[in-house]
């Protein structure tokens, strides 16, 4: 049995009760909506208890499987932002769980996560269409920085380009355009812009963004967003591009028609 439902129980916001009566509904509606979703494919179960609890703190939905044939069934029904797979698996290996999303045609990115440092393993796992590879034993922080990138990357469809209406925004080249005219924007707004177009039509939180904008340690200030988001307002809404802020919850840009 896999514990679908129990495993996507939503955690509380911090800022939540902030709102009135009129919010609530918007609350739940886009805490459920705007989760990223994990499946983590793991036999050990401290590892995988590990993994759950620290990607639920950082506010992904995660549901997590012990054996390959059971993996291969969840991810035959169901959709993810990105899996976790580990090689050495009851029942079904990790290759095989691979080989047989991949052949379904699913292009979800997959971090596999192994004991086995062989060259011929690490190769053979990219052949058969993984995104990335973390040898184990690793630190949480590395593989939360590489789920993030495979995040980001799936969202994009894997091109450096984003667009959004009349903006554009060169990911790797680090700069954006508005009706094809070179927008003046420092490294940080433009950082902030990247994460609400990689995530338009979703609301995003304060914290999500401060989480992109700053290192592990870094403090940030707690109106520091509110000014990035309220000098992008400024270069953009006169091209028709929206920011709308959802109180209590974050930031939205508005899915152009
Ligand atoms: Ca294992």
């Amino acid at each position: 049995m896999v514990d679908v439902a129990r495993s996507l129980t939503p955690s509380p916001s911090p800022e939540e009760g902030e709102g009135n009566v009129e919010r609530k509904w918007s609350v739940n509606h886009f805490r459920n909506i705007q989760k990223m979703r994990i499946l983590i494919v793991e036999d050990d179960p401290v590892l995988a208890d590990g993994l759950t609890r620290s990607l639920r703190h950082s506010d992904f939905a995660v549901d997590c499987s012990q054996d390959g044939e059971q993996a291969d069934l969840v991810l035959a029904a169901q959709n993810y932002d990105l899996v976790i797979l580990d090689l050495g698996l009851p029942k079904l290996d990790g290759f095989e769980v691979l080989r047989r999303l991949r052949r379904r045609g699913a292009t979800v990115p997959v971090l596999v996560l192994s004991a086995r440092d062989a060259l011929a393993d690490r190769v053979k796992g990219l052949d058969l269409g993984a995104d990335d590879y973390l040898t184990k034993p690793f630190d949480l922080p590395e593989l939360e920085a590489r789920v993030r990138a495979l995040i980001r990357r799936g969202q994009s469809g894997g091109s450096s380009l984003l667009t959004h209406g009349p903006l554009a925004l060169d990911t790797s080249g680090r700069r954006a355009t508005l009706d094809g005219a070179q927008l003046e924007l420092s490294a940080r707004e433009l950082g902030v812009l990247e994460v609400l177009m990689l995530r338009s039509g979703r609301v995003v939180n304060k914290e999500q963004l401060a989480e992109q904008l700053y290192g592990w340690d870094e403090e940030v200030g707690s109106n520091a967003i509110e000014v990035y988001v309220h000098r992008l307002r400024k270069k953009l809404e006169p091209a028709g591009v929206v920011i709308r802020t959802i109180r209590g919850l974050g930031y939205l840009l508005e899915k152009d028609s």
